[in-house]
């Protein structure tokens, strides 16, 4: 390297470690722990039931978390309802009988199906199995008329069948629009998983918002006469019929506000800043670590989150960066990502000025010298996060299911339509025993939270976000990623 080259570097990197030091001591001095906590210890208590979507103090969490937006000076976004994005979604109950035939086969409701959408059916109609759902182009045949049977993921693989699972909505909603009259996604994970699965979804839930309207049902059967049966283009007359369905409507409300960025060439892009502020609600009374308990207080999940939102808000506010920050804390994630999705469909601020989205969700941690960057080595912001953690004596690791829980939080929606997104959590060596301990349990609560690194977690967020919005290159896809060519087109590059 040439000598004149290596002043203005030096001098270059001692300025930036200048601006970090004050950086940090401006976090500290703005979110103080008993300010910056604040929000988790009355988001988590038991006062707001569990924020569960079906109750009304989800209304009391949202109108919080909008009055302290306000109180911080950020700005309603205009196209909102004050600091709110409001939509309605219908509860369903699922019918009290069903059975699924296809061929010889026979698949009963609650058993070896679950219903996802809110309607009684009884119809025999002409099937198709098409394989795997991210390998089928509902272009490539004539689908109108008929149940399309896919399946969900690789016999066996878990991260197939979590990725396989995020893609769905996508092929409903081409399906719907191509004049399909249903869906039959074929579970192929293992019997525990199922067993779980039906107990999420074979319930009062959410019926997804995925502007598709076609029927849409999960089957489970990996027995070798279904294997016999499926190679692909195999078709046979199925028969769907269920009744009994109940359904409601709920009224939702995801919440949005935003800071200007002082630059006034990058503040036409704005850095998004996500969490979810719904959890579980109530439950039936039961013991545990022996407590008499029924809320799902969510502390971790994701009180802890929003509380990070909020306190970079209060921050930004104060010291806006040179891009625009945009905060939205969603409902319903717990439902399978409702808010998110809805935002994704219909965005207040377009996705294309959405330059990065740095999602927060926590299960649990179990190492708090650690961050969880769900999506590490998928964007090009990966450095921005390590520096901010490293200012924290933290490092950061990748998603320890090895890729599943990208697909499972609210950064997807905005991820598959091209935003940079990944999820930055509580720290994670194991996806195991420890995680569960807390992870969508009732004793997931403020009292049994190390509120130092939760600190340090804020904090580091904060930083992190300020790295990405103050950095002139724009954050963009890691080469050769799987959603770097929807990210080139989202951003009119190709
Ligand atoms: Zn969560």
């Amino acid at each position: 390297m040439r000598p004149k080259f290596i002043l203005p570097l030096l001098l270059a990197c001692s300025s930036i470690a200048c601006a970090q030091d004050a950086s940090v001591k401006n976090i500290a001095a703005i979110n103080p722990p008993a300010t910056a906590l604040a929000p988790l210890r009355y988001l988590a208590s038991d006062e707001l039931m569990g924020r569960g979507i079906d109750r009304p103090e989800i209304n009391i969490a949202a109108q919080y978390i909008a009055d302290q937006f306000q109180s911080f000076g950020v700005k309603p976004v205009r196209g909102a309802d004050g600091y709110f994005q409001e939509f309605d979604i219908t509860r369903l109950i699922p019918g009290k009988t069903g059975e699924v035939h296809i061929g010889q086969l026979s698949f009963t409701l609650g058993k070896d199906f679950v219903q996802l959408r809110p309607v009684d059916v009884n119809m025999k109609i002409p099937l198709v199995y098409v394989g795997r759902v991210t390998e089928f182009d509902p272009a490539s045949m004539d689908v109108h008329g008929k149940i399309i049977l896919v399946d969900l993921g690789i016999a066996g693989d878990a991260p197939s069948i979590q990725k396989d699972y995020g893609e769905l909505n996508k092929l409903c909603t081409a399906l719907t629009k191509a004049g399909a009259v249903a869906i039959v996604a074929r579970y192929n994970g293992r019997p525990a998983a199922w067993t779980n699965l039906l107990g999420h979804l074979h319930q009062a839930q959410v019926a997804h918002p995925n502007d598709a309207v076609l029927l849409n049902t999960f089957i489970t059967d990996n027995t070798p006469e279904f294997q016999a049966l499926l190679t692909k283009g195999y078709t046979t007359e199925a028969h769907i019929i269920v009744s009994g369905t109940l359904a409601r409507t709920i009224h939702l409300k995801n919440v949005i506000g935003y800071v200007k960025g002082t630059d006034p060439k990058l503040n036409n892009q704005y850095i998004l800043l996500t969490s979810h502020y719904d959890h579980l609600g109530v439950g039936k009374p039961t013991m545990e670590e022996g407590k008499l308990d029924s809320i799902f207080n969510g502390a971790r999940d994701n009180a802890s989150g929003t509380t990070a939102v909020i306190d970079a808000a209060r921050y930004f506010a104060k010291y806006p960066p040179a891009r625009s920050v945009l905060f939205i804390t969603y409902t319903a994630e717990e439902s399978g990502e409702i808010g998110s999705h809805y935002y994704a469909v219909h965005p207040i601020v377009p996705l294309q000025k959405i330059i990065y989205n740095l999602n927060i969700d926590n299960a649990s941690y179990d190492d708090t010298s650690l961050i969880s960057l769900v999506g590490l080595g998928r964007t090009t912001a990966d450095e921005q996060v390590k520096k901010a953690c490293a200012a924290y004596g933290m490092t950061v690791n990748g998603d320890p299911t090895g890729g599943q829980l990208f697909y499972a939080s609210d950064n997807y929606p905005l991820a598959e339509k091209g935003v940079p997104a990944p999820t930055f959590s509580f720290g994670m060596r194991t996806f195991g025993p420890e995680i569960f301990k807390r992870y969508h349990q009732r004793s997931d609560e403020v009292g049994n939270m190390d509120l130092d690194y939760m600190m340090k977690f804020v904090d580091a967020y904060i930083l992190a976000a300020q790295y990405i919005a103050n950095d002139p290159q724009t954050a963009t896809w890691a080469k050769g990623d799987e959603l770097e060519k929807v990210g080139l087109e989202l951003y009119g590059k190709q």
